[in-house]
């Protein structure tokens, strides 16, 4: 990577380097275990002219979304995060039967189902043709595309221009991060508004949060540099609200530059939260490997003496993110025996890299292990319910970021 993507200046500067991974989303099926496996290198680093924090843009989103494998209405809690969004954001937004809703990377239509409940007309674009199907069939108009600005112009010209434009959780999933803002200027109205929901890297940085780091996360911002992106299409930052999942993420309010007026104090607040964590200059990221670097010591430590006791460990979720955690520290099955996924489509694959078998969650209560690491550690508090059930046998559960916790729980 010579250029940053957002300024193109070559002023790059390495924030961590997590070796080479395949990517996170390419689970294998049994027939594949025979088979090379290409990894590519994971090594984030910092524009220090921008401050947007970027991967080499190596896999594609077209081979990634191709046959995704990720169903957002699987978790409970993002489809009640959804609800609350559709409810706060009819409100902001004041949306009515006369609106247009447009969301791109709607996924398996998990937060557009509640427009639709509203009786408020609605479109999600969704380049996964599978999920896209599943969206289709719960009856959440999709159109399966990617979206740049001649696929805004073109929704524009058959739908009309969208009161609200909604993008949760692609911000990060497109190398063109300026083809795609503009994309979304020419889908929303003049007046209109964009909601964008990204990881902050904010909190990234501060808790240790590396594992959300992937190839298909191509960047990583802070408020600053989104809104720094959001004006290279036309669009400007309006307000910010700070959110807890993903272990941290923001929501930015964007409307059209002419449109927009001043951004609210909440902007200058997290703006100066970010300078303060010294963000915008090299020392922010300064200690950030070596915090790397100690989380994979601590898991390994942890993995390897309970084997030596001869205790059991299997792992919980297999969310991509768990890939990066599992290959960056060379996590196999004689550590770790299994995963359990509640995505059917993930039964009997294997995790890509480390090819740990990916059962049924029933797997866990039928073999009552010591331990159950939990590789989806932001979910922690639904986990700590859903999981309860360990507690007949005294099992315990293992949360490996921010740092190493094991936690007894309570029946
Ligand atoms: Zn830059």
């Amino acid at each position: 990577m010579t250029r940053c993507r957002l300024c193109g200046s070559a002023a790059l500067a390495s924030v961590v380097d997590l070796g080479a991974t395949p990517p996170c989303e390419s689970f294998l099926s049994a027939d594949q275990l025979d088979l090379p496996e290409p990894a590519y290198p994971l090594h984030l680093r910092v524009c220090t002219d921008c401050w947007l924090a970027q991967i080499p843009p190596l896999i594609t989103p077209e081979e990634t979304f191709k046959e995704y494998a990720y169903f957002s209405s699987f978790s409970t809690s993002w489809v009640e995060h959804a609800r609350t969004f559709v409810a706060d954001a009819a409100q902001r937004v004041g949306l009515g039967p006369d609106s247009f809703v447009v969301e791109v990377a709607s996924n398996d239509g998990y937060l557009l189902r509640h427009v639709v409940d509203r009786g408020i007309r609605c479109l999600g674009i969704e380049p996964s043709v599978n999920v896209g199907a599943a969206a289709r069939e719960a009856g959440v108009p999709t159109l399966t595309e990617f979206l740049d600005p001649a696929t805004g112009a073109a929704v524009r010209a058959e739908h009309g221009p969208a009161d609200l434009v909604v993008a949760n959780n692609v911000y990060a999933h497109i190398p063109d991060v300026v083809g795609f803002t503009q994309g979304l200027r020419s889908l929303v109205a003049d007046d209109g508004w964009v909601s964008i929901e990204v990881q902050h890297l904010l909190t990234l940085i501060e808790e240790n949060q590396y594992d959300t780091i992937y190839h298909e996360h191509f960047q990583y911002y802070t408020v600053a540099s989104a809104a720094r992106a959001l004006a290279s299409g036309g669009l400007s930052l309006v307000d910010v609200e700070l959110l807890p999942t993903h272990g941290g993420s923001i929501r930015l309010w964007a409307r059209p530059a002419e449109a927009a007026g001043e951004p609210t104090r909440r902007v200058a607040e997290v703006l100066d939260r970010e300078k303060a964590a010294g963000l915008q200059e090299l020392s922010g990221y300064a200690e950030f490997s070596a915090r790397v670097a100690k989380v994979r010591r601590d898991l390994l430590r942890f993995l390897i003496e309970a084997a030596e006791r001869g205790e059991t460990v299997v792992g919980y979720g297999a969310p991509g993110k768990g890939n990066t955690l599992l290959n960056h520290c060379g996590v196999r099955p004689d550590l770790l025996a299994y995963t359990v996924d509640r995505n059917p489509y993930k039964h009997g694959r294997f995790t890509p890299g480390t090819r740990i078998p990916i059962l049924a969650p029933e797997q866990i209560a039928a073999d009552r292990p010591d331990y159950v690491l939990v590789l989806p550690w932001n979910l922690r508090a639904e986990l700590v319910e859903q999981l309860s059930f360990v507690h007949e046998w005294g099992g315990r559960l293992v949360f490996p970021i921010p740092e190493l916790s094991i936690v007894e729980v309570k029946s």
